[in-house]
Parts: structure tokens; C-alpha cells; sequence
């Protein structure tokens, strides 16, 4: 049998929301993202597409492209509650399911045709998300991720398209390849000087090609046009997690050290965050003190991957947990609740700048190892993966006993 896979959308999420919390601001041009002049946009609604703008341009531009536009601050908050209340009914419905990002999702429909037909059940869990949530939803429904997901981008918005087993090629040859999903704008540039704009061209041409063009992302570039590339389906869990612990080698009240550890944890575990595109949505912190008495807490938070945002609430949980004058034995920290995802959520707090920064300090740990770059108040923890110490290429001298 073959297998039915839905992808779901949801339209101008950000947008969305925000229309829903005050209805002055539907069928009006919307830009949410930074508000001040070095900031971004992270989402626009439609009305504003034809100014020629689009998100991750900076505010100040799409504003003097479109004056009239109404410009809101963006509120991760907000937007990761809306993004569970739908996850919550993807969960009730559908047995299999991924969520893909804070607004995307794949479901595994296969073996429903028996007894609903899959297209019928997409469109009932559709309206069931509309009618519950008040937020527009557009899906597409195929054999493979992909073409759904194409499938989707072509029935936006809020609308819906089908693409029967067989018709994969009919329905992609017309696209531009800018569409298939991997082709960045650097592959379509290296496309485009070839001579190749629609899907149809990659069909037609021999897969070899296509692989010494562009290497192995030829192979899935020309598998994709083809309609025949089968990404699986990445099951969603919440208990996902990512943590690191780190016993000290002589117990310690020291507060300072305490902190700084805390700080390089998490500064290492929100670069594997972001280098995994990966957002989180819980935090939490171990103490275990000498006695081997072992207390943590977790905080619930708006989905981030930032240091800026993540090292004070992992500090903040640490001050209500710690009781002092008690030696510490171990320290740790846990990011749970995990979903794909990028800077785009957060973009809002963030400027230009501060976004270069994160990409420019983790290219240089990419290369040079994780602790390559760090914050100079976390320099002073000792083992945290691999560490040198920037200025000099010597580990660091612990500040462990040092009177502060
Ligand atoms: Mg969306």
C-alpha cells in the first residue's frame, strides 16, 4: 500500500496570532520583528508581499517599502502556546505524527484509507484545527514529505491540495526549482547559471548530471524533482532532551564557580541547540550537594536556542534551588520539550548584529572546537567539552578558590 503523508502550515504564523488577540489588525499589512531600526523581520502578512517584502529583511528597510504597515513586536510567549495548543490536537488525532517546526508538522496517514480515506481525514483535522484554535492551516497530502510539502506551499493560503500517488511529476515539473525544499539560494544561483528554472529541466536531465554539478545534493536536488525522494517521518517526543552534568572535583560553596559552570553549560548545550537547528522549550537545573541529596527544578519558557535568553532563566532556576552553605557536589543542566527550528522565533529580541554575532561565534566552534569562543563570564569553568583558553591557546586557571 502506499504510504499518505500530510504536511501541515500554518499561514503567517506569527501574523496569525497576532490577529487573533486583536481583529483591528486583519486584511491590514502586518511586519513583526525587531521594532527598532537594527532590527528584523520574522513574519509579514500577505498584504505586505507585494512591496516586495519578505522575513529575515531587515526592519528598516521593509518599512520604508511599505509606511502603512502596522509594525508589532513579536512575543515568542504567545506564539509557542499557540503552537502547542495545536500540537496538543495533532496529538489527539493522528497516531504518527513530527512536528517539523513551531508551525509545521507531518502526519503519517498510510493505512487510513480503509476506513475514512486519508484526503477526507486531512481535511476534518484541518477545519477541527481551524474551528479550535482560530488560526488559518494549509495542508498537502502525498506519498513523501516532500512533494507534500511543496504541495502545501502551492495551496497557500489557507487552502489545501492533494497530490494523487503517480501524478508526483505532473504536479512538480511547472515549479521553479527554488521551490524544492534544500535549494538555498546559492544552489539556485549554481542552477540557474546552468540554465535550469523549472523542475521539469532536472526531470528531463540524467541524474549524473545533476551530481557532478552539485555533488551529492545533486543526487536529492534531481530524487526530489523526481518525487521519489522518502525522507521518514522524524517521530515527535517531549521528552527529547539534551543535558550535561559536571561533579566538581572537591566540593565547593563557591558561588562564583557555581554560576560560571552554569553559564559555560549552557552556553555549550544552546550552540549544539542551534548547530542541530533545534529551539527548546523547558529548562531545568540539577544540584546534587555532597550528602548526595539531589534537588532540581525546571521552568517552562517560550521556545529559544539564544544564550542571551536561556543562561538568565538557567541562573535565575539555580537561585531558587540553591541553598547556601551546603557544598556542592554536582551541577547540571537540561534543555527538554525540543522542536526543529531556527533563530526565527526570537528573532525579534535580536538585531542584525547580535545575529551575526551568534553565527560568527558558532562558525569559529565549528571549526575550532566548542569552547572555542566563549563569554568571558563563563571562562573561568574548567571541562566543558574541549577548552582552551582564547587568548592564549593554555587552559584556563580555575577560579574555583578565589575570593571574589
Ligand atoms: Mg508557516
Amino acid at each position: 500500500m502506499e504510504s499518505q503523508i500530510l504536511h501541515l502550515d500554518l499561514d503567517t504564523f506569527f501574523v496569525s496570532c497576532e490577529r487573533l488577540l486583536d481583529s483591528r489588525l486583519m486584511h491590514r499589512p502586518i511586519l513583526v520583528g525587531g521594532t527598532g531600526d537594527r532590527g528584523v523581520v520574522s513574519a509579514c502578512s500577505y498584504e505586505t508581499r507585494r512591496f516586495g517584502i519578505h522575513s529575515g529583511m531587515s526592519m528598516k528597510l521593509a518599512r520604508q517599502l511599505c509606511p502603512e504597515a502596522t509594525v508589532i513586536k513579536g512575543n515568542a510567549g504567545t506564539y509557542t502556546k499557540f503552537s502547542e495548543q495545536v500540537t496538543e490536537i495533532i496529538k489527539e488525532k493522528v497516531p504518527v505524527f513530527e512536528k517539523a517546526s513551531v508551525d509545521e508538522f507531518y502526519a503519517d496517514l498510510s493505512g487510513m484509507d480503509k476506513f475514512f480515506g486519508s484526503y477526507k481525514y486531512a481535511c476534518e483535522l484541518r477545519n477541527y484545527i481551524i474551528k479550535e484554535t482560530g488560526l488559518p492551516i494549509s495542508f498537502g497530502l502525498s506519498s513523501n514529505k516532500v512533494v507534500s510539502k511543496m504541495a502545501t506551499d502551492e495551496a497557500k493560503p489557507n487552502n489545501q491540495m492533494r497530490v494523487d500517488f503517480g501524478l508526483e511529476k505532473p504536479f512538480l515539473a511547472p515549479l521553479s526549482i527554488r521551490k524544492i525544499p534544500s535549494v538555498g539560494k546559492k544552489t539556485y544561483e549554481t542552477l540557474r547559471g546552468l540554465g535550469i528554472l523549472k523542475v521539469k529541466t532536472v526531470q528531463d536531465m540524467p541524474l549524473e548530471l545533476m551530481t557532478s554539478a552539485l555533488g551529492v545534493h545533486g543526487r536529492t536536488i534531481w530524487k526530489r524533482a523526481q518525487g521519489i525522494d522518502r525522507p521518514p517521518l522524524v517521530p515527535f517526543h517531549e521528552r527529547k532532551s539534551i543535558s550535561t552534568e559536571r561533579t566538581f572535583g572537591k566540593d565547593t560553596t563557591n558561588i562564583t564557580q557555581l554560576r560560571t559552570t552554569l553559564t559555560a553549560m549552557v552556553e555549550n548545550l544552546a550552540f549544539h541547540l542551534r548547530t542541530n537547528d533545534k529551539l527548546t522549550a523547558c529548562v531545568a537545573v540539577r544540584v546534587r550537594y555532597s550528602d548526595f541529596q539531589t534537588v532540581s527544578k525546571q521552568m517552562k519558557i517560550p521556545y529559544s536556542s539564544a544564550d542571551h535568553i536561556l543562561i538568565p532563566k538557567i541562573l535565575e532556576l539555580f537561585e531558587k534551588l540553591y541553598q547556601r552553605r551546603m557544598l556542592v557536589r554536582l551541577v547540571g543542566v537540561r534543555f527538554s520539550d525540543l522542536v526543529s527550528g531556527n533563530y526565527q522565533i526570537h528573532l525579534f529580541d535580536d538585531t542584525l548584529e547580535a545575529l551575526s554575532l551568534y553565527n560568527a561565534m558558532d562558525t569559529i566552534r565549528k571549526r575550532y572546537g566548542d569552547r572555542a569562543v566563549v563569554y568571558a563570564s563563563s571562562m573561568g569553568a574548567k571541562s566543558i567539552g574541549r577548552f582552551h583558553n582564547p587568548f592564549n591557546g593554555e587552559p584556563p586557571i580555575v577560579l574555583a578558590h578565589r575570593t571574589q
